[in-house]
């Protein structure tokens, strides 16, 4: 009998190839690699032995049963699987020891994967599991999240790490594109924040900027915020871009990907021009912004270096009052250290 036509009616049953889970491996992640080695076609057969439908993403209420099945310790793998506050998203949730306040902070159902450190480490990081993140500082290259064979977009039901439906495996069949020094600096915040950057930093040559680019300003200013504090400003930047009275707003892109990389374009832009005091205008506060900077601290424990920053942003987007009157806020007196 194989193991495909097993009946798993018993929840104590533990399937044949077990192992724990990494550091840093995305729990999501961490099933399809001990579904695809137990012979289980993947991810989906998984969600039907649980009882959910395939279009449901596996969270920490999980984690005991897939535990028993895989092997790993039920404590690591539930820090390793969503979990939400409540039971619902819209009211923030926990993901590898992180407290985010948005559920868009992450990108759970789009995955992407770098093929490179999939060959290295021989697991998906849950780094790539952030919204924002979409290079790899490594492998200095931009995540793929579509099939380099067919371009089907990724999924999670995918039958092994590196191999679409279609069968063209990814370590033989590759598309490396390059990434912006912006892409690379947000995938590097995210790296330093997560429990496997020592392993993906060690040996290898780490990203540096380039000697001219401005962004050094930046990556003090955001060095001590934590992973909600960090993607709150990111996001509140990105914000502020589409109200910039002198540009023309851009069409904002809808696949997950693309818009990512739309989010961190604009975000950059405004988050240098913040940090070397330049001029800049907005044509409105808009409340998702303010929302989202005025809300930094509601999160147990706060974190100081969030809410000063978070503070300095409101004050310097003309939202704490003395400014508000004025359609134009000026920057140029923000104080950002
Ligand atoms: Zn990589
Ligand atoms: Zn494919």
């Amino acid at each position: 009998m194989s193991i495909l036509q097993l009946q798993f009616d018993c929840d104590q049953y533990s399937l044949p190839i077990q192992d724990d889970i990494w550091p840093g491996e995305s729990g999501q992640g961490y099933v399809l690699r001990m579904a695809a080695s137990n012979g289980l076609g993947g991810i989906a057969r998984v969600k039907k032995m649980l009882g959910c439908s395939r279009f449901q993403t596996l969270c920490a209420q999980d984690a005991p049963q897939l535990a028993q099945w895989f092997g790993a310790s039920v404590q690591r793998l539930s820090y390793a699987l969503e979990s939400t506050q409540g039971g619902r998203r819209v009211e923030g949730l926990t993901y590898m020891g992180h407290n985010l306040g948005r559920s868009y902070f992450l990108n759970r159902s789009y995955p992407r994967v770098c093929p490179d450190c999939v060959n290295e480490f021989g697991y998906c990081r849950a780094a790539w599991d952030f919204t924002l993140c979409v290079a790899c500082a490594r492998h200095h290259r931009l995540l793929i999240d579509r099939c380099p064979a067919c371009s089907a977009p990724l999924k999670w039901t995918r039958p092994a790490l590196c191999l679409c439906d279609c069968g063209h495996p990814w370590t033989s069949l590759d598309f490396r594109s390059s990434p912006t020094d912006g892409e690379l600096f947000i995938a590097q915040l995210i790296d330093h924040r997560m429990d496997d950057q020592n392993r993906i930093s060690s040996g290898a040559s780490p990203w540096r900027f380039p000697a001219a680019f401005g962004f050094d300003l930046l990556r003090q200013f955001m060095a001590d915020l934590s992973m909600d504090g960090l993607h709150r400003a990111l996001f509140a930047f990105a914000t502020a871009a589409g109200y910039e009275s002198d540009t023309v707003p851009e069409r904002r892109l809808r696949a997950a990907m693309p818009k990512a990389q739309q989010t961190i374009s604009m975000s950059m832009a405004v988050g240098v021009k913040l940090t070397q005091q330049e001029r800049f205008f907005m044509t409105s506060s808009p409340s998702v912004l303010i929302d989202l900077l005025s809300e930094a601290g509601a999160l147990t424990p706060a974190s100081p270096a969030d809410l000063s920053i978070a503070q300095s942003l409101l004050g310097a987007f003309g939202t704490s009052g003395f400014v508000k009157s004025s359609k134009q806020s000026s920057l140029a007196q923000l104080v950002l250290f």
